[in-house]
């Protein structure tokens, strides 16, 4: 952080990198990373390259503009965009060579008139709801789906590269749903293949299934969190050979001595239990630190850990170090990789009960965000 800087998040992008290139050698098979919502809170593009540089063969995000994004900053390894409603710009998609996922015959229909609109084979992954509920064509819905898509790229205006899927219960390696789901996914990519979608890669793991799935491979893993390396069933990534990318941290902006019995912050939910010293922490629920977080939460300050006292204010939050001094101008780390003493995004999620999937993505607001 520069003297002057209030908060930042530092994103290690050899950390994705080298992330992305353990898995890529775990599983011994393409590679499709997900840098969709911000690159999960890391910076979209830098977080792209970096996967890209650790191995990865694609790239997957949620919405279009993420795509356009990647393309616009000469990012060229295919990219594969799967949340669009009616009227999405397919044209701008296809012109810009983006892979498009599918879910229903009338979104094929779209597809196919951009195609035949701008004069391009729109290449389409067609996804199958196996049980998630969520995306995709039902089982009952994709018989539909598939002839209509092998009509069209009979005639030339699509070519169906992906059959796929997604998981409800990756992160518990032994739910019986997870069985279940794989053989909804075999019957519906021989229903595919049946009706001439022969060379379409089929891809269903996450990042828990990358871990610890090897039925649900596939011909290509697509996991987001573990390339930013966080475990994605709750233990130590170090376990797996991946390290957290993020930290996120602040400088003190105020010391006080104050009395015993003295209430901290909003509502006094913390009373100092002795003369004491506070330290004020200038980052809050609209930088994306969660309120949640009050009482509760661990920070690393003046050489140990605390919890955050009394309630996160919106942009600002207040420790009591007792008798352990800060300077204005210190460093406090919300969190990081955990190997400095400093409390990880999982312990926030423990804390705060969540997953870090939230706390990476809504970190933000005004932290400066810096990539080393
Ligand atoms: N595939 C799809 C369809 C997703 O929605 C996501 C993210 O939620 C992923 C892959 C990556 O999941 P994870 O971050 O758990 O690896």
């Amino acid at each position: 952080m520069t003297e002057n800087e209030r908060a930042e998040i530092v994103v290690d992008l050899d950390a994705i990198a080298a992330n992305t290139a353990v898995l890529r050698a775990h599983v011994g098979r393409p590679l499709m990373a997900v840098v969709k919502a911000d690159g999960y809170g890391h910076g979209l593009v830098p977080a792209a390259r970096a996967a890209l540089a650790g191995g990865a063969d694609a790239l997957g995000v949620t919405v279009l503009e993420e795509a356009l994004a990647l393309r616009a900053a000469g990012v060229t390894a295919p990219v594969l965009s799967w949340q669009h409603v009616p009227g999405a710009d397919y044209a701008a998609a296809l012109r810009a060579d983006v892979e498009l996922s599918v879910n229903a015959e009338w979104a094929l229909a779209e597809v196919v008139a951009a195609a035949r609109a701008t004069g391009t084979t729109a290449r389409v992954h067609l996804f199958v709801d196996t049980g998630l509920s969520r995306e995709g064509a039902t089982p009952a819905d994709w018989p539909g789906l598939v002839e209509a898509a092998a009509r069209a790229q009979d005639d030339g205006a699509v070519e169906v590269t992906g059959l796929w899927s997604h998981l409800a219960y990756a992160d518990a390696p032994t739910h019986p749903t997870i069985a279940a789901q794989v053989a909804v996914f075999e019957e519906a990519t021989a229903v595919a293949r049946a009706a001439g979608l022969t060379a379409a890669r089929r891809h269903l793991a996450n990042s828990a299934a990358t871990l610890a799935l090897p039925d649900t491979w596939y011909d290509l893993v697509r996991p987001g969190v573990a390339v930013y390396g966080l475990d994605p069933l709750g233990g130590d990534p170090a376990d797996h050979g991946l390290r957290p990318a993020m930290t996120v941290r602040a400088r003190v902006a105020l010391t006080k001595r104050v009395p015993a019995g003295t209430g901290v912050s909003y509502g006094h939910t913390h009373h100092t239990t002795a003369e004491t010293n506070l330290a004020l922490v200038p980052v809050g629920y609209a930088d994306g630190v969660p309120r949640a977080g009050g009482n509760r939460a661990p920070v690393l300050a003046a050489g140990a850990r605390r919890t955050i006292a009394g309630r996160v204010c919106m942009d600002q939050f207040v420790l009591d170090l007792g008798d352990d001094v800060a300077a204005p101008g210190d460093e406090v780390v919300l969190w990081g990789p955990g190997d400095a003493g400093e409390p990880t995004a999982q312990d926030w999620a423990d804390a705060v009960d969540t997953i870090h999937y939230e706390l990476v993505t809504r970190v933000g607001g005004r932290f400066a965000r810096r990539h080393t």
